[in-house]
């Protein structure tokens, strides 16, 4: 299960700390550099670990703490309560306002999961009453627009598509114009992805922006890749200034470094995660739920 050593790692932390009674600073720091050590094996980003840990230590040494008569429970507090600061605090709703329809382009590397969550999220929106319309720009990979009409099929939403022979910024365009037509109020633009960035993909997606001005761009980023999904996060958000990230494959045996990471170091919301390969599986993101989690 997703963070499972960090989660365990952190209960054996706080139950000596627990076990303590009255807290001397040198108690504080010695649980701090082994949340310290336990954070970096969870592939969380080094700079925001550092962060962290000098904001949760600065805190546990107040004097609050210190004289309490549960001081081993106040810095455990003190861990959660910064653990859903560092994922965003609050839940991060999609930003899809009056315009008709919102646009939704959905970006991201190649075997992320980026067309999967295409239809989990049209799946999602329709259920909230919306009329969803899945477009597929995604005319490199060979059998993608067939895969974004299975998707489509299986969550009974349409799929708009040109073939692989249109450029996307025309594709995309001309989605516009139909979704209008066809009553639709939202669409969802799956773009191509590649196995690495490439500078190629970057100028296509910004131009696709360009064309339709989304309202909401949403990095699909693989959780079991860690520290990778990170750099590629920073790298599409330096490059499209996205709006938020789908952080999928969280089923896995992931070590938690995405999900913790994510946030400070591009300063985007993770808004929905991943959680299965059902089409059904996407949730909102919560960051109070996920320290839970990880504090087990
Ligand atoms: P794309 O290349 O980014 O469009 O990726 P796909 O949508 O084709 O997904 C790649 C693989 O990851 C597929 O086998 C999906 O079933 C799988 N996948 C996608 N999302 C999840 C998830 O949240 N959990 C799990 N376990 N697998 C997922």
């Amino acid at each position: 299960m997703a963070f499972e050593s960090l989660s365990e790692r952190l209960q054996e932390i706080f139950k000596k700390l627990r076990g303590k009674g009255k807290l001397t600073e040198k108690d504080i720091k010695e649980a701090m550099r082994e949340v310290k050590v336990a954070l970096l094996e969870a592939d969380v980003n080094f700079k925001v670990v550092k962060d962290f840990i000098n904001s949760v230590t600065e805190k546990a040494l107040g004097q609050e703490v210190m004289e309490s008569l549960t001081p081993g429970q106040q810095v455990i507090k003190i861990v959660n309560d910064e653990l859903i600061a560092l994922m965003g605090s609050t839940q991060s709703r999609l930003n899809i306002g009056n315009k008709v329809p919102a646009v939704i382009m959905m970006v991201g590397l190649q075997g992320s999961g980026k067309t999967t969550a295409c239809g989990k999220l049209a799946n999602l929106l329709k259920k909230q009453g919306k009329n969803p319309l899945l477009v597929a720009c995604d005319v490199v990979r060979p059998a993608a627009i067939k895969q974004l009409q299975v998707v489509g099929a299986n969550v009974n939403v349409p799929v708009f598509t040109m073939g692989d022979k249109v450029n996307p910024v025309d594709i995309a365009k001309a989605s516009i114009d139909y979704a209008r037509s066809h009553n639709s109020d939202v669409i969802i633009i799956d773009t191509a992805g590649r196995l690495h960035i490439d500078e190629e993909l970057m100028e296509e997606l910004v131009n696709i922006k360009k064309a339709v001005q989304p309202d909401e761009i949403l990095l699909v980023v693989d959780a079991m890749t860690g520290q990778d999904a990170v750099n590629v996060a920073s790298s599409f958000n330096e490059r499209l200034d996205i709006t938020g990230v789908i952080l999928t494959k969280l089923d896995g045996d992931t070590r938690g470094g995405a999900a913790l990471s994510i946030k400070a170091v591009t300063q985007k919301p993770i808004k929905y995660v991943g959680a299965g390969e059902k089409l059904t599986d996407l949730e909102p993101f919560y960051p109070d739920r996920m320290a839970s989690r990880i504090l087990g």
